[in-house]
């Protein structure tokens, strides 16, 4: 019965460390996934929760299953830490919390919510976005469409068609935006463009939904990366943010991450957070705690979280010591003049670096460096000392 199943197609990002593994090349490199790597190129788990999971160990903690809206310190912080502790929002009461299986499973219980109390309602996605949005909505059977974001003659943002188009979506829509480092393009809007998407969607009674994947991450500083959401909070509109601990705390493996419904009162929160957690006892039944005592501790202890926003802050500025010298290399590199300053505009993990689908598989094919076949690298995975190669590489499939 089971032999009418036809083989699935790899996933367009997971799918690509599978062909890094497989290549014994030495120069090979993975710049598909978006994890944070070493200058030595290794995996990295933070000091800062080594030593928090040592106290953990030391503590003895117990393994019971937490109730289904998770653990109460995790969900506490993790609301704070988005929206600032003393943010009116928090103050009354008014933002359901519900500890999910991180950015991703918190995305799909918001994405199954809407299915349930939202059937006519339409989600609208950024064109081009992270690859899984659209499996997550159309898994949880929430139609969906696209609004204009990426340029491609100036790759940067097409501001003009992301508003004309959020203005075109039937009135009570959801509109999917990424609170900080937009996946795959690095391109945010300014405070500005903010303000004016925020007045749009405010006229036409839509519902901003944050994907929150990459807080810290982007400028280095938690508060700055979510002064997005908090403009909108700002405002008194109710608004979902999915959070993810995977980048910020290196927690990939653990599943960590969080739904916040911002509600209009502390009753509708309460009734919220009831149907939130009435979709996932089925799903998944409660989450795992390990994740959610090392988010509680870091950011809970004064200490411990001023280590955290150190070592945050060396991840970006590696990051962003890359960028630079990959730019320095490029432009040294290429002699046509093309300019290539918008890799340093761009912010976050990734660079999309305007290599299309063909030119993508030239690099895997014949330099043996493996990125998503839409033009973005993840400059997380990348060293200094392999720029100059990088380069060459990308020089080489632009022009040839
Ligand atoms: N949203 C975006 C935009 C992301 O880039 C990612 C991670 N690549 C996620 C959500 C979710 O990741 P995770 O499930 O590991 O938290």
């Amino acid at each position: 019965r089971f032999e009418g199943i036809a083989m699935a197609p790899p996933d367009p990002i997971l799918g690509v460390s599978e062909a890094f593994k497989a290549d014994t090349n030495d120069m090979k490199l993975n710049l598909g996934v978006g994890a944070y790597r070493t200058e030595e190129l290794q995996p990295y788990v933070l000091n800062v929760v080594k030593k928090v999971e040592k106290l953990m160990l030391e503590r003895g903690e117990y393994k019971e299953y937490l109730p289904i809206e998770g653990l109460a310190a995790f969900n506490k912080v993790t609301a704070e830490l988005l929206f600032g502790a003393d943010n009116g929002v928090i103050k009354q009461g008014r933002v359901a919390t519900v500890q999910g299986l991180s950015g991703t499973g918190s995305l799909r219980v918001a994405a199954a919510f809407i299915e349930r109390y939202f059937p006519t309602a339409k989600v609208l996605i950024s064109s081009p976005t992270w690859g899984n949005h659209k499996n997550i909505f159309n898994d949880a059977r929430v139609p969906w469409s696209e609004y204009r974001y990426y340029d491609p003659k100036t790759v940067g943002l097409d501001f003009d068609g992301m508003i004309s188009d959020i203005k075109a979506a039937p009135d009570g829509s959801f509109i999917l935006l990424h609170g900080c480092a937009h996946n795959p393009t690095g391109i945010d809007p300014t405070p500005e463009q903010w303000e004016k998407i925020a007045d749009v969607i405010q006229e036409k009674n839509h519902i901003p939904f944050f994907d929150v994947a990459y807080q810290g991450f982007a400028s280095g500083s938690l508060d700055e990366d979510a002064s997005s959401v908090r403009l909108f909070a700002a405002r008194g509109l109710e608004l979902l943010v999915a959070q993810s601990y995977s980048k910020n705390l290196g927690l990939y493996a653990e599943r960590i991450g969080a739904i916040n419904v911002v509600c209009s009162s502390s009753d509708a929160a309460a009734r919220v957070k009831s149907q939130l957690k009435r979709i996932a006892r089925p799903m998944y039944s409660n989450p795992p705690v390990h994740g959610a005592r090392i988010v509680a501790n870091v950011v809970g202890d004064p200490a411990l979280f001023n280590e955290w926003k150190e070592e945050m802050e060396i991840m970006a500025g590696r990051i962003k010591n890359v960028r630079q010298k990959l730019f320095d290399s490029l432009s040294a590199k290429d002699k046509s003049g093309k300019d290539w300053s918008f890799i340093l505009k761009q912010i976050g993990m990734f660079s999309f670096t305007g290599l299309n689908k063909a030119q993508s598989e030239n690099m895997s094919n014949k330099w043996h460096v493996y990125m998503t076949k839409d033009g973005r690298i993840s400059l997380a995975g990348l060293s200094l000392a392999k720029c100059d190669y990088l380069a060459d590489g990308i020089i080489d499939s632009f022009y040839n």
